[in-house]
């Protein structure tokens, strides 16, 4: 049986907490595996309670935390899977080495303002932060590098959750890296 070459990629959603990388995450997973794709999703907060558990949210943790992601994506991705990976990742020069290290990385702009994801401060964490009790929180008392030039940029203040995963799927056909709808 011969098998339909498919190409490794790695969707890299960046962006503040509750901005959406999880939720439209899940909706191109379900998209592009209902196409038939080899799709693998890596989420911050999964990944944080298995592979990276032993890490904080240091600039060095952080680090380590996004540097063994990328050995899993790198893997994959050069073995012709679909990486979508949804990270707050706050700083360009790490998000840089993950597209160095990775097999056709799109860094994709989770974008929403800062008093729109407090407002919906979907895990509670923001009123915590304010208060002081959760330390190197990015938005609050730690910085976000937002990206200046991302491959894709969603605007989930202004779009649907379908709107923006349709947005990635647009660019990703648009690259050939995957095969349109007929
Ligand atoms: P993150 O993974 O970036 O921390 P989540 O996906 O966990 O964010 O949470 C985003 C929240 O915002 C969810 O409750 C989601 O329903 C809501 N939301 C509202 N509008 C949108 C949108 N257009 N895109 C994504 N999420 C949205």
């Amino acid at each position: 049986m011969q098998e339909t070459k498919q190409q490794g990629f790695v969707v890299w959603m960046t962006g503040l907490s509750g901005a959406g990388k999880t939720t439209i995450a899940l909706v191109l997973e379900q998209e592009l595996k209902g196409r038939g794709l080899r799709i693998e999703r890596l989420d911050g907060d999964v990944v944080r309670e298995s592979l990276t558990r032993d890490l904080g949210f240091s600039k060095e943790d952080r680090d380590k935390n996004i540097e063994r992601v990328t050995f899993v994506a790198k893997l994959l991705s050069r073995n012709e899977v679909g990486v979508i990976c949804s990270f707050i990742s706050p700083y360009q020069a790490v998000r840089d080495m993950v597209r160095a290290q990775t097999t056709n990385f799109l860094e994709a702009f989770v974008d929403a303002p800062l008093d729109v994801v407090m407002a919906r401060d979907v895990k509670g964490l923001y009123q915590k932060a304010i208060a002081g009790e959760i330390p190197n929180f990015t938005g609050i008392s730690d910085p976000f590098e937002a990206p200046l030039t991302p491959d894709i940029h969603v605007r989930t203040d202004q779009e649907s959750v379908a709107e923006s995963a349709q947005i990635i799927i647009d660019k990703l056909e648009s690259l050939g890296l995957i095969p349109g709808v007929a």
